[in-house]
Protein backbone atom coordinates (compact mmCIF):
# COMPACT_ATOMS: atom_id res chain seq x y z
CA UNK A 1 0.00 0.00 0.00
CA UNK A 2 1.31 3.43 -1.17
CA UNK A 3 2.30 5.42 2.20
CA UNK A 4 0.04 9.07 2.68
CA UNK A 5 2.87 11.68 3.31
CA UNK A 6 2.64 13.93 5.90
CA UNK A 7 5.78 16.85 6.46
CA UNK A 8 6.93 16.55 10.12
CA UNK A 9 5.84 20.06 10.84
CA UNK A 10 1.85 18.32 11.35
CA UNK A 11 3.69 16.72 14.41
CA UNK A 12 3.12 13.15 15.58
CA UNK A 13 0.57 11.29 18.12
CA UNK A 14 2.31 12.82 21.13
CA UNK A 15 1.67 16.69 19.63
CA UNK A 16 -1.89 16.23 18.23
CA UNK A 17 -4.40 18.48 18.74
CA UNK A 18 -7.25 16.15 18.39
CA UNK A 19 -5.72 14.10 20.91
CA UNK A 20 -5.28 16.92 23.33
CA UNK A 21 -8.88 17.19 22.87
CA UNK A 22 -9.69 13.87 23.78
CA UNK A 23 -7.67 14.24 26.82
CA UNK A 24 -9.40 17.55 27.75
CA UNK A 25 -5.83 18.67 27.76
CA UNK A 26 -7.22 21.38 25.01
CA UNK A 27 -10.77 23.26 24.96
CA UNK A 28 -13.66 22.27 22.47
CA UNK A 29 -17.27 22.30 22.59
CA UNK A 30 -17.95 18.06 22.42
CA UNK A 31 -21.45 17.26 21.21
CA UNK A 32 -20.95 13.43 21.42
CA UNK A 33 -18.96 11.07 22.79
CA UNK A 34 -18.49 7.19 23.56
CA UNK A 35 -15.94 4.73 24.25
CA UNK A 36 -14.25 5.23 20.79
CA UNK A 37 -15.33 8.42 19.21
CA UNK A 38 -15.75 11.61 19.94
CA UNK A 39 -17.70 14.74 18.27
CA UNK A 40 -17.08 18.31 19.09
CA UNK A 41 -17.71 21.79 16.57
CA UNK A 42 -15.10 22.50 14.59
CA UNK A 43 -13.25 25.95 15.90
CA UNK A 44 -13.17 27.53 12.41
CA UNK A 45 -16.76 26.19 10.69
CA UNK A 46 -17.98 26.55 6.64
CA UNK A 47 -21.22 26.98 8.09
CA UNK A 48 -23.10 26.95 11.62
CA UNK A 49 -23.24 23.21 13.49
CA UNK A 50 -19.63 22.23 11.30
CA UNK A 51 -18.69 19.54 13.57
CA UNK A 52 -15.85 16.86 13.34
CA UNK A 53 -16.30 12.99 14.17
CA UNK A 54 -13.05 11.12 15.21
CA UNK A 55 -11.95 8.35 16.41
CA UNK A 56 -10.76 8.50 19.86
CA UNK A 57 -7.57 6.48 18.70
CA UNK A 58 -5.29 8.18 17.06
CA UNK A 59 -4.30 7.24 13.48
CA UNK A 60 -3.00 9.99 10.75
CA UNK A 61 -5.34 8.47 7.91
CA UNK A 62 -8.64 5.87 6.92
CA UNK A 63 -6.05 3.67 5.91
CA UNK A 64 -4.61 3.27 9.72
CA UNK A 65 -8.15 2.19 10.53
CA UNK A 66 -9.56 -1.41 11.00
CA UNK A 67 -12.98 -1.98 8.21
CA UNK A 68 -15.72 -2.27 11.11
CA UNK A 69 -13.78 0.92 13.11
CA UNK A 70 -14.52 2.90 9.90
CA UNK A 71 -18.29 1.58 9.35
CA UNK A 72 -18.30 2.66 13.29
CA UNK A 73 -17.19 5.72 12.61
CA UNK A 74 -19.33 6.72 9.81
CA UNK A 75 -22.24 5.46 11.68
CA UNK A 76 -21.76 7.75 15.01
CA UNK A 77 -21.17 10.53 11.72
CA UNK A 78 -24.50 10.10 10.40
CA UNK A 79 -26.11 9.82 13.77
CA UNK A 80 -24.11 13.35 14.46
CA UNK A 81 -25.65 14.89 11.15
CA UNK A 82 -29.12 14.13 12.38
CA UNK A 83 -28.81 16.27 15.23
CA UNK A 84 -26.35 18.70 14.02
CA UNK A 85 -29.43 19.44 10.76
CA UNK A 86 -32.13 19.44 13.45
CA UNK A 87 -29.91 21.81 15.32
CA UNK A 88 -29.08 24.55 13.18
CA UNK A 89 -32.27 23.91 10.91
CA UNK A 90 -30.38 23.27 7.97
CA UNK A 91 -31.77 21.45 4.38
CA UNK A 92 -29.16 19.16 3.45
CA UNK A 93 -25.29 18.28 4.78
CA UNK A 94 -22.12 17.54 3.67
CA UNK A 95 -19.69 14.87 5.05
CA UNK A 96 -16.12 15.84 4.19
CA UNK A 97 -13.11 13.54 4.60
CA UNK A 98 -9.71 14.19 3.73
CA UNK A 99 -6.70 12.17 3.68
CA UNK A 100 -3.32 13.40 3.11
CA UNK A 101 -1.58 16.69 3.23
CA UNK A 102 -2.38 16.25 -0.53
CA UNK A 103 -5.78 16.71 0.06
CA UNK A 104 -6.22 19.63 2.20
CA UNK A 105 -5.71 17.80 5.42
CA UNK A 106 -4.38 19.74 8.12
CA UNK A 107 -4.56 17.83 11.33
CA UNK A 108 -3.09 14.78 11.21
CA UNK A 109 -5.83 12.54 12.91
CA UNK A 110 -8.91 10.67 11.00
CA UNK A 111 -11.76 12.79 11.30
CA UNK A 112 -15.03 13.10 9.16
CA UNK A 113 -16.37 16.92 8.90
CA UNK A 114 -20.14 17.50 9.04
CA UNK A 115 -21.08 20.25 7.59
CA UNK A 116 -25.00 21.81 7.54
CA UNK A 117 -26.17 23.47 4.75
CA UNK A 118 -29.57 25.65 4.20
CA UNK A 119 -31.46 25.78 1.39
CA UNK A 120 -30.70 29.32 0.48
CA UNK A 121 -26.92 28.85 0.33
CA UNK A 122 -27.09 26.16 -2.46
CA UNK A 123 -24.63 26.32 -5.22
CA UNK A 124 -22.98 29.11 -2.75
CA UNK A 125 -19.25 29.18 -2.03
CA UNK A 126 -19.03 28.92 1.64
CA UNK A 127 -16.53 31.13 3.80
CA UNK A 128 -14.93 30.02 7.42
CA UNK A 129 -16.93 31.58 10.14
CA UNK A 130 -15.88 32.86 13.31
CA UNK A 131 -18.83 32.45 16.18
CA UNK A 132 -18.00 33.90 19.60
CA UNK A 133 -17.35 31.15 22.72
CA UNK A 134 -20.23 31.96 23.73
CA UNK A 135 -22.64 31.01 20.27
CA UNK A 136 -20.71 28.46 19.87
CA UNK A 137 -21.12 26.37 23.53
CA UNK A 138 -25.20 27.48 22.21
CA UNK A 139 -24.92 25.87 18.96
CA UNK A 140 -23.34 22.99 20.91
CA UNK A 141 -25.77 22.59 23.65
CA UNK A 142 -29.08 22.47 20.53
CA UNK A 143 -26.42 19.69 19.12
CA UNK A 144 -26.45 17.41 22.59
CA UNK A 145 -30.06 17.71 22.67
CA UNK A 146 -30.96 16.89 19.62
CA UNK A 147 -28.34 14.14 20.33
CA UNK A 148 -30.17 12.89 23.45
CA UNK A 149 -33.39 12.35 21.42
CA UNK A 150 -31.63 10.02 18.40
P1 LIG B 1 -8.81 19.05 7.68
O1 LIG B 1 -8.43 20.13 6.70
O2 LIG B 1 -9.72 18.04 7.09
O3 LIG B 1 -7.60 18.44 8.36
O4 LIG B 1 -9.66 19.80 8.79
C1 LIG B 1 -9.20 20.10 10.06
C2 LIG B 1 -10.27 20.94 10.73
O5 LIG B 1 -9.95 21.03 12.10
C3 LIG B 1 -10.36 22.37 10.20
O6 LIG B 1 -11.66 22.60 9.69
C4 LIG B 1 -10.07 23.23 11.43
O7 LIG B 1 -10.86 24.40 11.50
C5 LIG B 1 -10.38 22.28 12.57
N1 LIG B 1 -9.66 22.51 13.81
C6 LIG B 1 -8.33 22.74 13.98
N2 LIG B 1 -8.04 22.89 15.28
C7 LIG B 1 -9.19 22.73 15.96
C8 LIG B 1 -9.57 22.78 17.34
N3 LIG B 1 -8.66 23.02 18.30
N4 LIG B 1 -10.86 22.59 17.67
C9 LIG B 1 -11.79 22.37 16.72
N5 LIG B 1 -11.51 22.31 15.40
C10 LIG B 1 -10.24 22.49 15.02
ZN1 LIG C 1 -4.36 12.39 17.51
Amino acid sequence: MRKIPFSSAMGGPGDCIFCKIVSREAPSNVVYEDDRYIAFLDIYPFSKGHTLVCPKEHGETIWDMKEHDIADLFQVASRVSKAVVSAVEADGFRFVQNNGEAANQVVAHVHVHVIPVKMEDKGRFSDRRRFTPAQMEEIARLVREEMAKT
